[in-house]
């Protein structure tokens, strides 16, 4: 791309205004427009000065430009400013056609992904997040105006932000409702910039919030905290900021929904004789009794140790322990002796001795 002096496209001084930088393209676009101009050479002059505005209207990429010069907004021009390709769609604001007109455009919406562990979940916490963000301008307190400026009424639209454009096409005369070009749609314009935020309104800053973490919330739920998102370009409202939830496994509970489930493993003896067992819960062990002939895949249900319902105050799953049995695989010659005594006692017919290491090993023992 030979032409990158983005202000000799334009004809402006480096130190040009906003007011002026419109000004000057507003000038050219209307000489250079394809359809009103019939040089040859005008829908290239006219992509130039629509590049060249897209720059220095822009208080982010006119920054980037100065300082870096055509490297600094490549990407924004190899993507063609995020689609606003035409002049019509970034001058004349055909693009911002479903915006609300006569105020300044709701700042962007931002995520925050957090990650919390299970308990935290399952009862509810509170958490401290931090986060860049653009904020309002305290020095202009976010109007975009010099201190002691204020904005003033666009003498365009009269401050309601769109305007009637006549045009005389083949078929007769159209009428065109169009957001105002001299206001952005805004209604209003910023005359003399804050020099803090370049007219923005708003700059970058670290903002810190405690965060409720509702009982019950699960993993990819979303906490909207509106009005704490990306607060709007020249006092426009702020967007909303959404807590993406993340929750970390836990090493022996599972959930589903509001239930929780623990697979308790227990020997054959204490399934047959029964024992007490440690139960993990979210608020600490729970000792759980196993009655005697107790078989596998026995559910025992702790009541209202599951989850918090999320919309239902007061309503709890359950933890469901769901017995196992573990079958030895390797015994000792007592523990082999001990069951082989059992078997003959139940005249349950057995295998003789067990494996060859185990004989192997009774022998030398
Ligand atoms: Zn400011
Ligand atoms: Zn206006």
């Amino acid at each position: 791309m030979a032409r990158t002096d983005y202000y000799a496209t334009l004809g402006v001084e480096r130190g040009a205004t906003d007011a002026e930088i419109k000004k000057a393209f507003r000038r050219l676009a209307q000489q250079w427009h394809p359809d009103v101009n019939t040089d040859p050479a005008a829908a290239e002059r006219f992509k130039e000065l629509n590049e060249a505005y897209q720059v220095l209207s822009d208080p982010d990429r006119r920054h980037r430009y100065d300082l870096f010069g055509a490297a600094g907004v490549e990407a924004d021009v190899a993507a063609g400013f995020g689609g606003f390709a035409d002049i019509f769609d970034a001058f004349f604001g055909a693009a911002a056609g479903g915006a609300r007109r006569g105020r300044p455009p709701t700042g962007s919406d931002l995520r925050y992904d957090l990650r919390i562990t299970f308990e935290e979940a399952v009862l509810g916490t509170e958490k401290e997040i931090e986060f860049p963000v653009l904020g309002r301008c305290d020095t202009c307190g976010g109007s975009g105006a010099k201190p002691g400026t204020e904005p003033t009424t666009c003498p365009q639209c009269n401050g309601r932000g769109e305007v009637r454009a006549v045009r005389q096409t083949m078929l007769g005369q159209m009428v065109n409702v169009t957001a105002c070009p001299r206001c952005r749609g805004e209604g209003r314009i910023v005359e003399t910039p804050c020099e803090t935020c370049r007219g923005e309104g708003r700059t970058e800053r670290r903002r810190t919030l405690r965060v409720s973490i509702p009982a019950g919330i699960d993993e990819g739920h979303q906490i909207r905290l509106s009005n704490e998102g990306e607060a709007g370009l020249r006092g426009g409202p702020p967007g909303s900021l959404y807590v993406a939830v993340h929750v970390t496994a836990h090493p022996s509970l599972k959930r589903d929904g509001t239930e929780l489930v623990y697979e308790a493993r227990i020997g054959l003896a204490q399934a047959a004789l029964g024992t007490r067992i440690e139960v993990p819960t979210v608020e600490g062990h729970e000792e759980v009794e196993i009655r005697a002939g107790t078989q596998p895949g026995t559910e025992i249900r702790l009541r209202g140790k599951g989850v918090p319902h999320l919309r239902r105050p007061g309503s709890r799953g359950d933890l469901h322990v769901v017995v196992d049995i573990a079958v030895p695989t390797r015994l000792s010659r007592d523990e082999r002796e001990a069951l082989q005594a059992y078997a003959r006692a139940a005249d349950e017919p057995v295998s003789e001795g067990g494996g060859l290491l185990e004989r192997v090993k009774d022998k030398l023992a």
